[in-house]
């Protein structure tokens, strides 16, 4: 079987070492992948947006399968394009993948299928906002209604610090059209976790849970990132609550969206707010998170074809999940001065030594390889993951991974894993 894994990320390169590992698999094209990637699948240079290119690419290489990794490929309508062309795509088409497009969009949703979320009011007019907000109080938060890669959520402690988010999503639209309307929201508090789950339209099969690191800094401190770690499991979803996500969050959102009209296939990612036992859903994303894909594709060991395969049929009811019990950690290495401005072209040192730990996969984000050698080429470069018996193995394997690689201006959080701990020492 051919297979076709769009994007370029840490996620992406977890998703082809899985599928890497299935015997049906011959060979592995990635659009367009990056310098970890090319190790292990054919790299093409199309934009992941190039809906058109990437199906005429699928066509003329008889591409079997096709597995999409990044949220702006689905809002794009490559599900839509492939299907339209009786090519084999796994994820949401755009109509669904409007859960994670329009933040304005899924509020409604939930309120109308009743699933916990923060109390919201939706608003197209900067001035009527900003009177909202002066009446209201803060702490608030402000969200811009559409895609802005993780930048458009500004939780603003005070009225002023709202009217200026404000501001610069609606009168200098730093975030474009996905500023036209914005979310201004109840300011939530108590830890996040990421429920990750394949779903057919009808069946919902969960993964592990996980957890994020979203700032920058050690104790969650400076501006938010793409990520700058995660973990699984996540100890804050107990059995208890895993099962009331399930049956309060997930199994509604799949059965509403199909009441809209808007039938789910493929990931379904719950981003939840967790406090005191009490859930909040903070947002949805169409996809694997980035990078709770990479521990939770660690533990996974059903062969990821045959997953995908029959959420794609229709019968998801018929697979179970395989886990390996051993928590996962994983730690990313980024560029200084990410998430603001960085250099590229840096000379990473150590990662065969890194890889050669047992248990220990070292992901590639943003490289490149010049001249034989791998360079930095993005502000997240490397995801160093590991599995551990606990997660104080995982976690010291991790970073004795991450000590052995280096480039000049190198910058990673020392406390990945930390609020695991806490919890198991509870
Ligand atoms: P992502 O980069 O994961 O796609 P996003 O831009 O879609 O993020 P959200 O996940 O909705 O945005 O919000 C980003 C972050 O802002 C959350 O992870 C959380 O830390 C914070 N946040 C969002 N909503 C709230 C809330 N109501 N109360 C407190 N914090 C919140």
């Amino acid at each position: 079987m051919k297979v076709l894994v769009i994007g370029s990320g840490g996620r992406e390169h977890a998703l082809v070492w899985k599928i890497k590992q299935s015997p049906r698999v011959s060979e592995i094209y990635c659009a367009p992948g990056n310098g970890g990637i090319a190790d292990l699948a054919r790299c093409v240079p199309i934009d992941v947006t190039d809906t058109a290119a990437l199906v005429e690419f699928a066509r003329q290489n008889r591409i079997d399968l096709t597995i999409v990794g990044p949220e702006a490929s689905l809002t794009a309508g490559v599900v839509d394009e492939f299907e339209n062309s009786g090519l084999a795509i796994f994820g949401p088409t755009s109509k669904a993948a409007i859960l994670e497009g329009s933040k304005a969009f899924t509020k409604q949703f939930l309120t109308k299928y009743q699933i916990p979320t923060a109390a919201f009011k939706l608003f197209d007019d900067a001035k009527k906002a900003k009177k909202y907000v002066a009446k209201q109080g803060g702490p608030l938060v402000v969200k811009a209604d559409g895609l802005a890669a993780g930048k458009g959520v500004i939780v603003a402690a005070t009225v002023a610090e709202a009217q200026q988010a404000i501001d610069l999503i609606m009168n200098q639209k730093a975030f474009g059209d996905a500023g036209n309307q914005i979310i201004i929201e109840q300011c939530l508090t108590g830890e996040e976790a990421s429920f990750i789950a394949f779903t057919d339209g009808k069946t919902v099969l969960p993964l592990p849970s996980s957890q994020d690191h979203k700032a920058v800094f050690d104790g969650d401190r400076g501006p938010n990132t793409g990520g700058m770690g995660a973990y699984s499991p996540a100890p804050v979803v107990t059995e208890e609550i895993e099962h009331y996500v399930m049956d309060h969050v997930m199994l509604p959102t799949i059965r509403g969206m199909a009441a809209e009209g808007r039938p789910y296939k493929g990931m379904l990612y719950a981003g939840l707010m967790i406090d005191q036992g009490r859930v909040n859903v903070l947002e949805f994303n169409c996809r694997f998170g980035d990078p709770e894909a990479q521990p939770l594709l660690m533990r996974l060991e059903n062969d990821l074809i045959d997953i995908i395969e029959a959420v794609i049929a229709g019968r998801l009811n018929t697979v179970r999940l395989q886990i390996d019990p051993r928590p996962a950690i994983c730690v990313v290495m980024a560029s200084g001065g990410y998430p603001g401005a960085y250099q590229s072209g840096k000379r990473i040192k150590g990662l065969k030594k890194a890889a050669a730990l047992a248990g220990v996969e070292v992901f590639h984000a943003g490289t490149k390889t010049v001249k034989g050698h791998v360079v930095t080429a993005g502000g997240r470069v490397l995801g160093v993951t590991a599995l551990g018996e606990t997660v104080i193995a995982a976690r010291e394997k991790a970073y004795q991974a991450v000590s052995a690689i280096d480039w000049t201006g190198c910058q990673y959080r020392h406390d990945i894993g930390e609020k695991a701990m806490k919890h198991t020492k509870k």
